[in-house]
């Protein structure tokens, strides 16, 4: 019992630092989603030049397009999304994307400056554009915000990703976004994204099962930033705590 609830704490721990962090939730089998098969890989010169905001997305268009794929990310690892300004050097990629992916919302809000600011002509795919939270997620973030520290207003959480089901709506996104730009290999992108699914999938069903080893009334969560509403729902963990409530604030 207690080294897999360690496990589970320890990984939690690291997924709320990435989250946060950008440093990405790392694949469920690394390098294995990668390869695209069919169609040889063009030479460099011709891949499809993608920039993401944030390392986890960009690993997420690394897993859909492969070798087909030329992707960076805008902020670099280690940093916190919500209070982070771009320099010119963060953003010399972005004026010769064929695609930019973003999450919206309050995540990463300095992306759409950045794009008009170097006139970027850009296919545009927003992750989270009109993902909706569950109705359980918005109790609960009511709840959060009336301990007495508390006085932000959030808006909608943008962590959507944190649920795999909505994670997996991203990579579709992302998909559908590089078959935009890129028809010819249009299959094998939706093929790419199918297959990084059903990891996710399978991850999905290990971390279930893994939660489902923890007593019903001790399925309780703190995290440090508040990015894990919508992976406690999914989860059913109630979440009785943030450390930080918003960004940039002293415990
Ligand atoms: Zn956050």
């Amino acid at each position: 019992m207690m080294p897999v609830r360690r496990l589970l704490l320890v990984g939690l721990l690291v997924s709320a630092l990435a989250a946060c962090r950008g440093a990405g939730m790392p694949p469920a089998s690394p390098g294995s989603s990668v390869a695209p098969t069919g169609t040889p890989a063009p030479s460099s010169g011709q891949r499809v030049v993608v920039v993401a905001s944030l390392p986890i997305f960009a690993t997420m268009v690394e897993a859909v397009g492969g070798d087909l794929v030329e992707v960076s990310a805008v902020m670099p690892p280690g940093t916190d999304p919500h209070t982070y300004q771009p320099t010119p050097r963060d953003v010399a990629k972005l004026a010769e994307a064929a695609l930019v992916v973003y999450n919206g919302g309050e995540l990463d809000p300095w992306m759409e400056r950045q794009i008009e600011a170097v006139g970027s002509r850009a296919q545009v795919v927003v992750l989270s554009q009109g993902l909706e939270p569950p109705p359980e997620v918005t109790q609960e973030e009511e709840h959060l915000n009336e301990t007495p520290a508390a006085e932000h207003d959030h808006g909608v959480n943008p962590h959507f990703w944190l649920d795999p089901d909505f994670a997996i709506v991203y990579v579709q996104r992302i998909a559908e976004g590089l078959a935009t730009v890129d028809p010819a290999h249009a299959e094998t992108y939706r093929a790419n994204a199918e297959r990084y699914a059903s990891e996710i999938r399978a991850f999905d069903a290990w971390a279930k099962e893994q939660i489902a080893t923890i007593p019903p009334e001790r399925r309780k969560l703190v995290t440090f930033h508040d990015a894990f509403p919508y992976f406690a729902a999914h989860y059913g963990l109630e979440l009785v705590g943030v450390v930080i409530l918003s960004p940039g604030r002293e415990p």
